[in-house]
Order: structure tokens, then C-alpha cells, then sequence
């Protein structure tokens, strides 16, 4: 029996992804997810702790199921898994701005190609991960999932006329994660009576590639929720959309 308690991050290898694991790391052993396995390798070498990189692009079922399977082989049981891997579009060009793309990129106007490569990732994907680590979860005393959504797909806030990121809300990355929070909450109402507990959060507008770097978080700023949710005890919440300093956050 493993004696430490296991934690999957999906897309670790950079951004607010390493810095969960590498907060994780301190407690848990880490499976540091990453789509090319030599950046993931490379960037446990950073850390400190029992971090092992694994190679797992979460749009690929195989991929998907080979981590699954030597997570189980290795330690039988996951006690966190973090959903974090996303992308935020694939026809973004050098030198655009956040106001020029979604300007491009309206309900009418995205491609389709854009909208299914996106949802493909960020929705999609983090279905395929829970689906298929739900059973080690389940080996776990407490099972804890985290969903690293974002403030920008509350449909609630979004729905107010004065809300600040309503100007780029699309069908692409607002809306992947609108629906991100939707499986969020259908994740949770499966676990309801089980010990395995589900939440989204928002990391809020964090430096990291993303955005190209223009976030004005720290990645210790971001991680912090997502840290803090793996780490719930029995009596923590599930279903819930939370930030680090804004509390609880409208779906
Ligand atoms: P990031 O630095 O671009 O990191 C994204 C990670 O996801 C990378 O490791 C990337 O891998 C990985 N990834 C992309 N597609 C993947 C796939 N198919 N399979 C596996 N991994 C994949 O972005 P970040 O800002 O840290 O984003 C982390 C999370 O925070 C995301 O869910 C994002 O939506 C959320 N978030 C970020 C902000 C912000 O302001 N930064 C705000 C709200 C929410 P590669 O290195 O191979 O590309």
C-alpha cells in the first residue's frame, strides 16, 4: 500500500499546473501530466518530492488510459485529481490582441474547427480523465477532484450587462468553460453519498503562456485555490465554483 496520498495535475508542465504540483508535492506524490513527456520529465526534474512526470495529452483516449493504468500498476488508488490542462484557442496570431481574436471569433463568425479543438481539450478531455481515473478515485479514503475552470464562463456574470469580461465571452474559451462548469456539477451530483468530493475554480488573470504572459497574477496567486481544494477535508464542500480572494463565484 502507498503511504503517501497521489495527485494527477493534467497539463503541469508549465504554468499554474506546475505550481499546483509543485505545492502538492510537499504532501502528495505527484504524477506531473504532460502531452510531450520530455517537458514533463524536465520540469519534475524543478521540483522537489516524489514527482513523476507521466505522458498523458488529454485528447487522446490512449494516452488517457496508459496514465490510468500506470497509476494504478504503481500506487492502486489517486486521492486528487487536478483537471488543469487547457488551451485557450489555435488561430491566434503573433501580435494579436485578446480584443482583436475575440473580435474574430463571435457566435457567427468562429469556425467550427476553432470551437471542437478547444471544447475537445478543456471539455471533453477533462471528461475523459475523470472517467477514466473515477474508479482509482474511488480506491482513495478521500477522493478529491478539482476543475480549473475560469471566471470568464460564468454564465451568471456574464448575463450582467456590466460584467467586465462580457465583451469577449464566445463560443470557444468562455463558453468550453461554461461547460466545463457544467461537468463540474454533474461530476459532483454523481459523487453525491460517496467520499469523493468536486469543485471548480477560477485561478483568476494569471501570468502564464495562455495569455501571452499578460495576466497580472502570480502563479503562486493562481494555484493557491486549486491547492487549497485538493486538500479538503471530509466536512469541505462539493459543487462549488470558487476563487481564492473572491469566495464563492456565480455559475
Ligand atoms: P498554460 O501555461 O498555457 O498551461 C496550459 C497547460 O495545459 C500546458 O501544460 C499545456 O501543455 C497543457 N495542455 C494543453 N493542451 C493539452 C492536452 N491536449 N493534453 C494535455 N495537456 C495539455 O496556461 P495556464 O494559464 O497555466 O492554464 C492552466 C489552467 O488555468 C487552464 O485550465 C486555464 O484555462 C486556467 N485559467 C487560466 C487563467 C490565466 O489567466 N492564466 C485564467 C483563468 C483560468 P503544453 O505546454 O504542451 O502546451
Amino acid at each position: 500500500m502507498h503511504e503517501k496520498r497521489v495527485a494527477l495535475v493534467t497539463g503541469a508542465n508549465q504554468g499554474i499546473g506546475l505550481q499546483i504540483a509543485k505545492e502538492l508535492a510537499a504532501r502528495f506524490t505527484v504524477y506531473l501530466g504532460s502531452r510531450d513527456l520530455a517537458k514533463g520529465e524536465a520540469a519534475a526534474k524543478s521540483l522537489t518530492g516524489d514527482v513523476r512526470a507521466i505522458q498523458l495529452d488529454v485528447t487522446d483516449q490512449a494516452s488517457i488510459a496508459a496514465a490510468a493504468k500506470r497509476i494504478r500498476d504503481e500506487v492502486g488508488r489517486l486521492d486528487v485529481l487536478v483537471n488543469n490542462a487547457a488551451i485557450s484557442n489555435t488561430t491566434m496570431r503573433e501580435g494579436d490582441t485578446v480584443a482583436a481574436y475575440a473580435a474574430r471569433t463571435r457566435a457567427s463568425t468562429i469556425s467550427l474547427d476553432e470551437v471542437r479543438a478547444i471544447w475537445e481539450t478543456n471539455v471533453f478531455g477533462a471528461l475523459a480523465v475523470y472517467q477514466a481515473v473515477v474508479p482509482l478515485l474511488r480506491e482513495a479514503p478521500e477522493g478529491r477532484v478539482v476543475n480549473v475552470s475560469s471566471g470568464v464562463g460564468s454564465l451568471t456574470s456574464n448575463s450582467d450587462p456590466s460584467a467586465p469580461y462580457r465583451g469577449i465571452f464566445g463560443p470557444g474559451y468562455s463558453a468550453s468553460k461554461a461547460a466545463m462548469n457544467a461537468m463540474s456539477v454533474a461530476m459532483a451530483i454523481e459523487c453525491e453519498g460517496t467520499r469523493i468530493k468536486v469543485n471548480a475554480c477560477s485561478p483568476g488573470f494569471t501570468k502564464t503562456n495562455l495569455n501571452g504572459y499578460q495576466g497580472t497574477d502570480t502563479v503562486e496567486q493562481g494555484a493557491s485555490e486549486a491547492v487549497r481544494l485538493a486538500q479538503i477535508g471530509p466536512d469541505g464542500p462539493s459543487g462549488t465554483f470558487s476563487h481564492a480572494t473572491l469566495g464563492i463565484l456565480p455559475w
